[in-house]
């Protein structure tokens, strides 16, 4: 028998891991979506063995493999199709722009996705926006059509903060580093003795905990933050948070900080309270998987998934055999319509298609959208069952 090192924290060294959470042959990339069900058949599929740790918190996949990761033009993950995503966008640039004095000021966004904040940050005065996103090499964005917008089509180097920069913003990209530490000693280095706000935001792992949500769990996440761990980091990588807080029905932790002397071996007083919640996740998160492939195996109709997103894929996929009835998924975004999901090897169709296809049971991906859809599928004279997944 080969002898297994002892894992280490990588937030904070530790080596008091505990595994919680495992799911086999789930898709590399969740939100790439395929030209035919061939080839989203053999999309490449990877292990998530998540691991607490029980000093600090943080939760991560050790299967983790980051040489498999290629965040490419195709890789789509835009939420803004979502009115209710709209409007807590627009108020979090809104708010940033206030509280940080970001008007006639320029702002860089690492991982900046097609430009969305960018827009609504220019929209609301900043003189500069400019991103970064390797997934948009060579795309045009509608977002960058205002001249104050630039994306910049790469992975973000520290090198880039040799510029003019008054506030750096990184939304959803720590939840995918292998080394998260890395990237916040390095924006702290680039910054220097400038007074300059970082606002970084992540899934909430803590919501993920509490509510059970397992179908969070992807490959594309190789850490789960919550506000504790994600304390932690900033402390020990010199900034000190102002603030650390939950949005977008808590499924979201914000942290906006400051540059200052670095806590090198700071530790999160909340630690223990996420510790004993992953506990009790792993438990509950088992028993829910073979709840649901129990409901599914009995349903004799069809079943779709609303929202072809990372947690509806992980949903279907971790389902596979035990759900016969599974035939679709729906969503707004018609850049998904007609292709394929990954895995499952499950068609995206558009909400009009529900029509011929009359579902018996249609599954919600994420609770929010819930009444929004319920009232379309009224109004198109549909009247299936409905649950929810998120947990
Ligand atoms: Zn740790």
């Amino acid at each position: 028998m080969r002898a297994t090192a002892p894992l280490c924290c990588p937030l904070c060294g530790a080596q008091k891991a505990q595994a919680i959470f495992r799911l086999d042959q789930v898709p590399v990339i969740c939100n790439q979506l395929w030209p035919d069900p061939a080839a989203a058949r053999t999309a490449p599929a990877g292990t998530v063995d998540l691991q607490l740790c029980r000093d600090c918190s943080f939760i991560w996949n050790s299967a983790f493999e980051p040489d498999r990761m290629v965040y490419a033009p195709g890789y789509e993950n835009a939420l803004h199709f979502s009115p209710r995503f709209q409007a807590f966008a627009a108020e979090l640039a809104a708010g940033l722009v206030a509280r940080y004095r970001l008007a006639g000021k320029h702002v860089i966004e690492i991982g900046c996705g097609d430009g969305h904040m960018l827009d609504l940050l220019a929209q609301n005065g900043v003189a500069s926006a400019t991103g970064f996103d390797p997934s948009m090499a060579g795309v045009t964005s509608p977002f960058t059509a205002r001249d104050t917008v630039e994306i910049v089509g790469e992975y973000f180097r520290s090198d880039q903060l040799d510029r003019p920069c008054d506030a750096i913003l990184c939304r959803h990209v720590l939840e995918h580093l292998d080394d998260p530490v890395a990237l916040l000693r390095d924006i702290r280095r680039a910054i220097g003795d400038r007074e300059v706000p970082v606002y970084f935001e992540v899934p909430n792992a803590g919501w993920m905990l509490e509510a059970v949500s397992m179908w969070d769990v992807i490959y594309e996440h190789v850490g789960y933050w919550s506000a504790p761990a994600l304390t932690a980091l900033f402390r020990r990588t010199g900034f000190e948070p102002l603030s650390v807080r939950t949005g977008y029905g808590a499924q979201f932790l914000m942290i906006e900080a400051v540059p200052a002397a670095p806590q090198e071996d700071y530790l999160d007083p909340g630690a223990a309270r996420i510790c004993a919640a992953a506990q009790a996740f792993a438990e509950a998160a088992g028993a829910e998987v073979q709840r649901w492939r129990r409901r599914l195996r009995d349903c004799r109709g069809k079943v779709v998934i609303w929202g072809a997103g990372s947690k509806g894929i992980t949903f279907a996929n971790a389902m596979g055999e035990a759900a016969p009835g599974l035939c679709a998924f729906v969503d707004l975004n018609s850049r998904k319509h007609q292709r394929i999901a990954p895995g499952v090897a499950l068609p995206v169709i558009a909400p009009e298609q529900l029509a011929s296809l009359r579902p018996e049971l249609v599954l919600i991906s994420n609770a929010l959208y819930e009444e929004e859809i319920i009232a379309q599928l009224r109004a198109a004279g549909l009247h299936p069952d409905f649950a929810v997944i998120a947990g």
